[in-house]
């Protein structure tokens, strides 16, 4: 690990003025109000971003109900069309919005860049996948007539978004809505604006009809407490904690629209006795650095068979130990900073409240530096099942390790919290990966290899980590309504 961390770009920032995006014009404010972005490395204010008034929100789902009746009447194969050439622009323009997320976001440049590349890839998968929405005839009860099983799209959605991963947050939801027929209000993060709006900007350039495509920032309650219930608004569609994603779920209930929540997680991490140790850690330990560990799917309780738990530890902390820190514009930097101050606190609140309650340090532990939002890889060995780290999702560079003697009690374990979104194992048995695929509750279970959300796989949790799907064919089953049509031919 590094001791000393540069915080500084050694770039000029041309950081921009990031503004609204309404009926196919950017535009700021109504009220001319805007906030200020940070660069999380240096805490430094780096640009800044609008804020959308009632009435601008009010104009977003006027447009973005022009824009629904237009780009349902496109034929799926023109708005594949569309939807690649928005990817081709995103991806010739990757290296420039790159700079722009790792500045606002802090997460290795290369980091940044492949994400954005995951989301050339993820929108030219959904428009392929709009072409094959289909629906069926089915054989009739009386001669003369036809029943048909007809896919529509459900109509304008508005979209909620975190600042983890800001472009890809936004291009699932964006991707399968287009894909369908929909139109959608994006709310993006305001703390890492630039990039998502590249990503508007992309369609836009791409000619997606005026309205079809709308991007807004402001203050979040305010901006679910109005597009959620508001008439135009059919599906709703977040990003998020757990607690936030409860009441706006409640508050779309209220309004019967329809709903996607893909929430938090506490993903566990089997090891089992046969499996190759070095590897479990060099994969599980590398996947825990990516993006700081501010990912929902980022392994968290690594569960360790006994007989192996310090040969585990030992290779992890050597993961841990190479981690690079430092400004992610830096060449060579692993880990950037936690990506607000809220995250900074929490890291030492978890750690504290471990280490009080019996816990030992393997690794890290500690705040880098005295400007920044950095936090050392932090590795935890023995907390106990009620500390903060086994309760909360830590959302950082922090991990738990405990061991176990039987694989129904790692199992018992995995399953004891409320999350279900994503789990790792590592195993060499058959019989123990089926024994996993039966018994671990998740969304998502990945062995013997990190995680690979690409497009085509169905993407999403369970329990507490929220309904619907992100991926596969399942994720454009959301956007769509099913209607039963019967025709008598008299
Ligand atoms: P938070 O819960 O306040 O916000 C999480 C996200 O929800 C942010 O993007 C925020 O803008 C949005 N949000 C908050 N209140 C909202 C509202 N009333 N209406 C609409 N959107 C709203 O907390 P935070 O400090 O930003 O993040 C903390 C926790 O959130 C993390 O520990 C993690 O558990 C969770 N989180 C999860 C993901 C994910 O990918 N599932 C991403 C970011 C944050």
């Amino acid at each position: 690990m590094s001791s000393t961390v540069s915080t500084e770009s050694t770039v000029a920032t041309d950081y921009p003025a990031v503004q609204l995006f309404i009926g196919g014009q950017w535009r700021d404010g109504g009220a001319r109000k805007s906030l200020v972005v940070h660069d999380p490395a240096s805490g430094k204010a780096i640009g800044s971003v609008a804020v959308a008034t009632a009435a601008d929100l009010d104009a977003a789902c006027a447009a973005a109900q022009q824009g629904f009746d237009a780009w349902r009447k496109v034929p799926a194969f023109e708005r594949a069309k569309t939807m690649r050439e928005a990817a081709r622009l995103l991806k010739e323009r990757a290296d420039a919005i790159a700079r722009w997320m790792t500045l606002e976001q802090g997460k290795p440049v290369a980091e940044s860049k492949a994400e954005i590349l995951m989301a050339c890839d993820i929108i030219e998968w959904f428009a392929e996948e709009g072409r094959r929405v289909q629906g069926r005839i089915l054989a009739p009860r009386q001669s003369g007539v036809l029943q048909q099983v007809l896919k529509e799209p459900v109509g304008p959605v508005a979209a909620f978004t975190p600042w983890n991963f800001p472009i890809n947050q936004v291009v699932r939801k964006l991707s399968a809505a287009l894909a369908t027929g929909c139109s959608i209000v994006v709310k993006a993060p305001e703390e890492t604006p630039a990039s998502p709006a590249e990503l508007i900007r992309a369609f836009a350039d791409a000619g997606v009809p005026a309205g079809t495509v709308n991007l807004v920032y402001g203050n979040p309650a305010e901006i679910s407490q109005y597009l959620i219930p508001h008439p135009a608004i059919r599906k709703i569609t977040f990003t998020g904690s757990t607690v936030v994603g409860k009441q706006l779920a409640a508050l779309a209930g209220q309004h019967m629209k329809r709903v996607t929540m893909e929430l938090g997680g506490h993903a566990p991490v089997i090891v089992a006795a046969d499996a190759d140790i070095a590897r479990a850690a060099k994969v599980a330990g590398t996947a825990k650095l990516r993006n700081a560990g501010q990912v929902c799917i980022s392994p968290t309780r690594y569960l360790v068979h006994n007989d192996v738990r310090q040969a585990f530890v030992d290779a992890f902390v050597a993961v841990a130990k190479g981690a690079r820190i430092g400004h992610g514009l830096e060449a060579g930097t692993t880990l950037g900073p936690l990506a607000n101050p809220r995250r900074l606190s929490a890291m030492q609140r978890i750690t504290d409240d471990a280490l009080t309650r019996g816990a030992k340090l393997a690794a890290g532990g500690q705040r880098v530096g005295v400007s920044g939002n950095f936090f050392e890889p932090t590795i935890v060995v023995d907390a106990p099942l009620d500390s903060l780290l086994l309760t909360e999702e830590p959302f950082g560079p922090m991990a738990s390790v405990r061991g176990f003697d039987k694989l129904d009690d790692a199992i018992a374990e995995a399953n004891r919290l409320p999350w279900g979104l994503a789990a790792y194992a590592f195993t060499s048995s058959l019989k123990t990966a089926h024994e996993l695929t039966q018994g671990i509750q998740a969304g998502m279970l990945w062995i013997n290899q990190a995680a690979a959300p690409w497009a085509e796989m169905p993407f999403g949790g369970i329990k507490d980590s929220g309904y619907g799907s992100e991926g596969g064919p399942e994720a454009l089953e959301a956007y769509l309504n099913t209607k039963s049509v019967a025709v008598l031919n008299t």
